[in-house]
């Protein structure tokens, strides 16, 4: 062979299957390479497994699918570009014209502006409803044929718990499918309710680092295999980069997990005891009103804290003032973060429906990282003066 075809052709090597790596390959390919024709067609019928085009599927994307299916304690996964692209291709796979959706005005902006927005673009309509009015959730889904509900827990960003049980079981009752946005609890929360179907933003706690995006939606098989069909024609696939991050980042995922909520209770409890604050709202905190519920339905509260200063405590001066905590977008993170509640979070909400999520201009979000809580609490006494 001349050199031009040799270089497009070199040897692969393969490490025995008794040898293999510790750390799967990042499987850098769009495309494999097929024995002969009936390989193909079989690949395509899903009678023989085998991998054709990584926007279909991705051995080094597929590890992470397996792993996070295990971790939540359902059949099946599929990983996306973005938390955003696992809502939305979610939601795209499973609506049609006409139909009607619940959504919780305590949710992630996105979330809602997506069911605002582009769902009322293809004739989707939804209620938004708060999670903690299940008579209205009841009456709504009584008076309304419902396709989905979608719902967070803790909610993003005041840290409401929603009631999973009561959720789900109003929900069966009605025919009405389940879809819990997961992120804020991490994949070993929740496993063993009712839902249907769990999204995460890989971007938060499984990659950990800030370096990567991604997106799971995590189901029975059957509706990962049509939302899979569905994601296949919108794109919206990780890529194997990001997958390798990812499973990099979940080799100490629990370890960070814990440690960050350690620290976040430390830090709730030092702000619960503060002047400058009020309504200072952790799952952990036996103040949060929904304590009892969250101890029932979680295994660890998260490492995200909100309150308010009150009114004498500038807001601008507060979080410009904070040294170690960067003002930056995310949760999950190892290092901590601070984020403006409504300048991030509302602008779309009504002034009622604010107050009722507990929104003001004086909230403000925490994450909590990897950092001491004692040089936390020192940025933020620092801050507060
Ligand atoms: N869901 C929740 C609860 C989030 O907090 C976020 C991001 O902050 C997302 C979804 C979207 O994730 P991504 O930024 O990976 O699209």
């Amino acid at each position: 062979m001349e050199i031009g075809t040799k270089l497009q052709h070199p040897e692969k090597v393969f490490p025995n299957a008794d040898n293999p790596p510790i750390n799967g390959p990042i499987y850098q390919t769009v495309k494999f390479a097929a024995r002969d024709l009936q390989h193909v067609r079989n690949i395509f019928a899903g009678q023989e497994p085998g991998y054709f085009y990584s926007r279909i599927s991705n051995p080094t994307v597929r590890e992470l699918e397996v792993m996070l299916a295990d971790l939540q304690g359902r059949e099946d996964a599929l990983c996306v570009s973005t938390g955003m692209c696992a809502i939305s291709t979610t939601l795209l796979a499973l609506l049609n014209k006409d139909d009607h959706i619940v959504v919780f005005r305590e949710s992630y902006k996105p979330t809602r502006i997506f069911a605002d927005v582009i769902l009322k673009k293809f004739g989707v309509s939804h209620t938004l409803l708060s999670v903690t009015n299940m008579e209205a959730f009841e009456q709504t889904l009584k008076s309304k044929p419902t396709k989905l509900v979608i719902f967070e827990s803790p909610t993003n960003p005041c840290l409401f718990i929603a009631d999973i049980k009561k959720i789900t079981a109003i929900a069966k009752t009605y025919g009405v499918l389940t879809v819990l946005d997961n992120t804020f609890s991490g994949f070993h929360n929740h496993g063993n309710t009712d839902v249907d179907i769990f999204i995460h933003s890989l971007t938060k706690f499984a990659s950990g680092h800030s370096d990567s995006m991604g997106g799971a939606i995590i189901a029975s098989s059957n509706i990962i295999k049509m939302i899979r069909f569905h994601c296949i024609h919108i794109g919206g696939i990780l890529d194997p980069q990001s997958a390798y991050l990812t499973l990099r980042g979940m080799k100490t995922y629990i370890h960070r997990y814990k440690a960050q909520c350690e620290t976040a209770l430390v830090v709730a409890q030092w702000l619960s005891t503060q002047p400058k604050l009020k309504n200072v709202r952790y799952p952990g905190l036996k103040t949060h009103p929904n304590h009892e519920l969250a101890k029932e339905q979680m295994v660890d509260f998260g490492s995200v804290i909100s309150f308010d200063l009150v009114d004498s405590v500038k807001i601008d001066a507060f979080i410009d003032g904070l040294k170690i905590f960067h003002l930056a977008a995310s949760i999950g993170s190892t290092e901590s973060l601070v984020a403006p509640v409504t300048l991030f979070f509302s602008g779309d909400l009504t002034p009622e429906d604010e107050k009722s999520a507990m929104i003001s201009g004086q909230t403000v979000r925490l994450s909590i990282g990897l950092e001491s809580a004692v040089d936390l609490i020192a940025d933020l006494i620092q801050a507060l003066v």
